[in-house]
């Protein structure tokens, strides 16, 4: 009948000019062609229905199904409550000695991160005094690992001008696995997002020796869509794996891991897939459309690049779409992360290496 939440907040949206707010209301149906067109809701009250049609334009939907707190792991072990969620104590404690929760598997009122982690806080202190308490009951004590302190790399002495001194840290320690060298192929124009994605990659490379930049000169390419774009070589050939803008954000380790894949022996991989992956034997080409602020994306993104870095008649372009507005139109691409394969598409979402190898076989009959 209303909104739930603060009147305040309620009083804003039912306020706003541009938005109506349909109570005692429930969707029907959405549909379109590629993109939204319609939606057709009932008024619960009265059983009208009402469609919208927007026409040649679109529209979006926002689906919010409620929550399902993932549990399983400790049913049976603490209690839980009727929609499984942890019954805790003040402190944090469950129905089980020792086993403290925290955060939204909680019953609790505001389900929100600061909640999310003063729990956090407060189990932690908890469960330390119930570990002390523990060690002086029972005379058991846990043996420390010791930890020893990484030794200061040539590069990192150096120092980073773009990245954190533990950025550097774990990069090394990328780079250190690698197994063979690679060369990062710049296709630049004159703008500034050209600059920022050479002195990126300027900067990946001072830090390895397994790393070597090249800039592609304009005239040796002839048409190379979508600059600026950095391409990955191996050994003079390319390894199929392509970014087009800079790779930053949360797009960041995707591409580090894109590289280690390349470079081998790369991420591990079930072997019933890595056969299904060296049997596929037709040009299969993935567009990927990402954002960098998208947390979803990179799943996908490395999920393809480790395809194409396995079998060279796979390869994968990513576009960080904010930078491409044209692809957004050409492709309607309504949310990211989104991908065509072959230019069959669009598809949206998250997908394992498994998933995306289904849908690319599904594609191809
Ligand atoms: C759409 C949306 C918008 C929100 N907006 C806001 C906002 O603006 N401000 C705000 O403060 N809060 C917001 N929240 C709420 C906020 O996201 C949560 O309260 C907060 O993330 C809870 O933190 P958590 O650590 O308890 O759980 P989560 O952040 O959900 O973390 C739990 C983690 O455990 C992992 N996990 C689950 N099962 C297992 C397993 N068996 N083994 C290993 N890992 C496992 C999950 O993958 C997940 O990464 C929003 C929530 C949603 C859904």
């Amino acid at each position: 009948d209303d909104f739930s939440c603060a009147k305040a907040t309620a009083d804003e949206a039912r306020n706003h000019p541009d938005i109506t707010v349909r109570t005692h209301t429930v969707v029907e149906s959405v549909e379109g062609d590629a993109l939204l067109r319609r939606l057709t809701c009932r008024d619960t009250e009265t059983g009208e229905t009402k469609t919208y049609d927007a026409g040649k334009d679109t529209f979006g939907v926002f689906v919010f199904a409620g929550y399902e707190p993932a549990t399983e792991l400790i049913r049976g072990i603490a209690e839980l409550d009727s929609k499984g969620y942890v019954i805790t104590d003040a402190s944090m404690k469950t129905s089980c000695d020792g086993l403290y929760a925290a955060g939204d598997v909680r019953i609790k009122p505001l389900r929100q991160c600061i909640t999310a982690a003063g729990d956090g806080a407060l189990a932690a202190t908890e469960l330390e005094r119930y570990a002390l308490q523990m060690q002086k009951k029972t005379g058991i004590h846990p043996l420390r690992p010791a930890v020893a302190e990484p030794e200061e790399s040539a590069a990192e002495r150096a120092s980073s001008q773009l990245f954190q001194p533990e950025i550097v840290r774990q990069l090394q320690t990328v780079f250190a696995r690698m197994e063979r060298g690679l060369e990062l192929r710049l296709y630049l124009d004159d703008s500034a997002k050209s600059d920022e994605l050479a002195s990126y990659m300027d900067e990946l490379a001072r830090l390895t020796d397994k790393i070597q930049v090249v800039r592609v000169q304009a005239e040796e390419v002839a048409a190379e869509d979508k600059r600026p774009c950095v391409r990955v070589f191996c050994g003079g050939k390319p390894v199929g794996i392509a970014f087009h803008g800079v790779p930053g954000g949360h797009e960041f380790t995707s591409f580090v891991l894109g590289l280690y894949n390349a470079a081998g022996p790369g991420q591990a991989l079930d072997e019933s897939l890595r056969q299904r992956l060296l049997d596929w034997d037709t040009p299969c080409h993935l567009r990927i459309f990402v954002s960098l602020s998208c947390t979803l994306c990179p799943e996908l993104v490395t999920a393809a690049q480790r395809l194409a870095t396995l079998n060279p008649r796979i390869t994968t372009d990513v576009y960080d779409l904010n930078l491409y507005p044209s692809l957004r139109e050409a492709y309607q691409v309504m949310s990211v992360p989104c991908f065509l394969i072959n230019e069959d598409g669009p598809h949206f979402g998250k997908k394992t290496a498994a998933q995306l190898l289904d849908l690319m076989e599904a594609a191809r009959t």
